[in-house]
């Protein structure tokens, strides 16, 4: 059998974890460090990042850069030029794929002057702020610094860059998020004449404050935001093309679509996650420990061949495109053309099928732990041609 080409490909998504935050959230579960300006941890940051960089370069000197995203944390607490120093790196290393995408995640309190003037260098990129509701009630709630009014005028100041595509996210599952405040602000977000929205449903996660103060609500009341969500966002012209993510027409992220597309990518920074050659792996999540030792060997995880058509499958239905019966053929050796819960999922409306493409309906995306679990518990054997 072929290799697939997440395993061949060397035309990848490059992630740079910038871990600092100004101040901790109380539902945030993701690697994070609290920012300290006095300290000279963005230059240690910046500096083991650098030496990453140069044993990948060594390492894989024939990769293309589809895409390059400053994740968090919170990349801009980075200096405009530490964050340049960094890019000016990944540019010399390695070949830009033409249609390669710049993104950064800022936080609205951080869009100074001189930050303005380090983008507008890069000329056309994206900034996403994690601006996350228009709700003073909801903001204080999450333990957000900025208020409504920080994000308006950091969207305002970076729109006097015509090349930058500006996205925010949204969360949604709040108690204070009644449907007529999210209606509330789902109409500031379309005032605000943004290109892209990431939404999310609050989780409490095991190990953060809200685990001990806080319940999730129920998958019913977080499906009825959701709607609320999808028809606002749809109405106000933006294309949904994963059950999380909105655009303007050519505002989709080429980078977290080749999270979706099962392309590969490398993560750099305390705590990246790498998908490469068919191997998953993370670097370390401590920052002193990485700091002084960023190529160290972190443990590969190959994953075994039922597991990688789960993720394959669930990330795929989660997306407009759906995924691909022949992929599935190519990849995995499965038929679902034969596969007789996907022919019953798909008359009782909850997957539908137009030539290649295997989609999960708005129905079946509301179930869609379910739709999967349905067709994994068939077994892959019977499906094997
Ligand atoms: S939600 Fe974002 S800003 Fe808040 S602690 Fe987590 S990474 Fe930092």
């Amino acid at each position: 059998m072929t290799p697939p080409s997440f395993v061949t490909d060397t035309t990848i998504g490059l992630y740079i974890h910038i871990p600092f935050c100004e101040s901790l959230c109380p539902y945030c579960n993701f690697f994070k460090h609290r920012h300290d300006p006095t300290s000279d941890i963005r230059s240690q940051l910046v500096q083991a990042i650098q030496q990453e960089l140069i044993a990948y370069q060594t390492r894989y000197p024939d990769i293309v850069i589809q895409s390059i995203y400053f994740g968090g944390g919170t990349p801009s607490t980075l200096l405009p030029e530490q964050w340049l120093k960094l890019l000016n790196q990944v540019q010399s290393a390695w070949p830009l794929a033409t249609t390669c995408e710049l993104t950064i995640e800022m936080d609205p309190l951080h869009v100074t002057p001189d930050w303005l003037a380090a983008l507008e260098k890069q000329g056309p990129m994206r900034v996403s702020m994690g601006a996350q509701s228009s709700d003073a009630a909801v903001l204080k709630h999450l333990g957000r610094r900025h208020t409504w009014p920080d994000v308006v005028a950091a969207v305002e100041r970076i729109r006097s860059l015509s090349t930058v595509s500006i996205g925010l996210d949204l969360m949604f599952g709040m108690p204070q998020l009644t449907p007529d405040r999210l209606a509330g602000v789902l109409k500031d977000y379309e005032q605000l004449g943004i290109d892209h929205v990431s939404t999310y449903g609050l989780t409490v996660e095991p190990g953060t404050p809200f685990y001990k103060t806080q319940t999730t609500r129920s998958n019913d009341a977080m499906a009825d935001d959701y709607d609320q969500i999808f028809n606002a966002l749809t109405m106000a012209g933006f294309d949904w093309y994963e059950r999380s993510a909105f655009a303007k027409p050519g505002h989709a992220s080429i980078h977290n679509q080749g999270y979706w597309q099962f392309r590969p990518y490398l993560g750099v920074g305390p705590s990246a996650h790498s998908f490469f050659q068919g191997q998953r792996f993370r670097n370390i999540s401590h920052f002193q420990s990485y700091c002084q030792s960023p190529v160290r060997p972190v443990p590969m995880r190959s994953i075994d061949y039922a597991a990688r058509f789960e993720e394959w499958l669930m990330v795929g239905l989660r997306t407009r495109e759906g995924v691909s019966v022949i992929q599935a053929h190519q990849w995995f050796s499965v038929d679902l053309n034969r596969s007789p819960t996907v022919y019953t999922l798909t008359q009782s409306g909850l997957l539908s099928q137009k030539q290649d493409r295997l989609v999960a309906t708005y129905a079946g995306r509301h179930v869609l732990d379910t739709v999967v679990e349905q067709i994994l518990l068939e077994g892959l054997s019977d499906l094997n041609p």
